[in-house]
């Protein structure tokens, strides 16, 4: 069921929380809404699934304009953060539940879908313990495989991995993967964790005050952002951003001047932000490849990357090293080449991407 949001706007007094937003969650779609604390990402799912009314606009699954359909009849399920589950009954009953409503359904029909969906949700071994006797992890498994009991055209997953550890939080989104694909329903996934949303979801909605910034794919948002938000916001090692301003065609990052194509276009003396991932500069092998220099400050391993930061106007600029480690000290002064991709410039005010 695919999911259009129109002009939708949410007040709370004075603050304003969703801002005139306009998105589409495609048909049969992971989506992720993504942003800081206190983006608005809850409040427009808990429009979606009517738990809040809009103070305007419009929430339409497929052509039906949903203002007047109360929140039980939308035909979403939901899965929280605190997984919600009831502690006296126990998995199968918790499974079940949603489907005491459904007088059609006789009872061993209820037990039999509840018991499939334990099956694609890995809890079929637990029907019979309590909550209280389940991990973390096994409790959203029943969250969610109570979420889908009614079988709901949209599953609205609200920071679902928050309360796991970082192990089951990579594992328990494989499965949300999983399950999303194996039913088809269309997901929207809140979460304020750039990597969850990298790698979960079919697109990525970036939201900032309330505000829209980008929609894409995961990976055009990350190799292409709209804005200086956008690029700050996603990857890690987090994107490095130096002052300057374009002079003679080149970047000046204080006094130190930066070769790069992308200011050619822009104005002379316009104060502009280099963004440079660390993925995207190396040591320069010869003199003429160089497009800038800069000094060693120091380097470090994570794991089986080695990174070296140099600084550029103030600000430390990381990289990767391909080389030993060994062979640079700090201190030294390095040639730097830009590789093709994961430099932008942006406009010091705004945050428009200027290139
Ligand atoms: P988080 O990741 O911290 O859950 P969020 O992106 O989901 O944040 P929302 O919970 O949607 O953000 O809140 C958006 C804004 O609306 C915030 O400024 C918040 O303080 C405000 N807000 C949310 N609910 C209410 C409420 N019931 N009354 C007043 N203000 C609210």
């Amino acid at each position: 069921m695919q999911i259009r949001l129109e002009n939708l706007l949410k007040k709370f007094n004075e603050t304003t929380a969703v801002d005139h937003v306009n998105i589409t969650f495609q048909e049969g779609a992971l989506t992720a809404l993504l942003g800081p604390s206190g983006c608005g990402k809850s409040t427009i799912l808990n429009m979606i699934a009517g738990i809040l009314p809009p103070t305007d606009g419009k929430i339409y699954f497929g052509e039906n304009d949903v203002a007047e359909v109360p929140m039980e009849k939308r035909g979403v399920g939901m899965v929280f953060q605190n997984y919600s589950l009831y502690p006296h009954m126990t998995v199968l009953q918790n499974i079940c539940f949603p489907l005491e409503s459904k007088k059609e359904l006789k009872k061993a029909a209820r037990i039999e879908r509840a018991k499939e969906l334990a099956k694609l949700t890995r809890v079929d071994e637990l029907l019979s313990r309590r909550p209280g006797e389940l991990s973390g992890g096994q409790q959203q498994r029943v969250a969610i495989a109570r979420a889908l009991a009614k079988e709901p055209e949209i599953l609205l997953l609200d920071e679902p991995l928050s309360n796991l550890d970082a192990r089951l939080r990579l594992e328990m989104r494989e499965e949300i993967r999983r399950i999303q694909q194996e039913t088809h329903v269309t997901a929207v996934f809140v979460t304020h964790d750039q990597e969850e949303a990298m790698s979960i979801s079919d697109e990525v909605v970036l939201l900032k005050g309330g505000t829209v910034q980008q929609v894409a794919a995961p990976q055009t948002l990350y190799d292409n952002p709209s804005n200086q938000f956008a690029a700050t916001f996603l990857g890690n090692p987090p994107i490095c951003i130096v002052n300057g301003i374009v002079q003679s065609g080149r970047f000046m990052a204080g006094n130190t001047p930066v070769r790069w194509d992308g200011v050619k276009h822009v104005e002379e003396g316009r104060k502009v932000a280099l963004g440079i991932r660390s993925e995207a500069l190396k040591l320069s092998n010869t003199n003429e490849e160089a497009d800038f220099e800069a000094t060693i400050q120091s380097k470090y391993i994570i794991g089986r990357d080695a990174l070296a930061v140099v600084e550029l106007n103030g600000q430390p600029v990381r990289f990767y090293l391909t080389e030993d480690l060994d062979c640079l000290s700090d201190g030294d002064l390095v040639s730097l080449t830009f590789r093709n991709k994961g430099v932008f410039l942006f406009d010091c005010e705004t945050g428009a991407r200027l290139s």
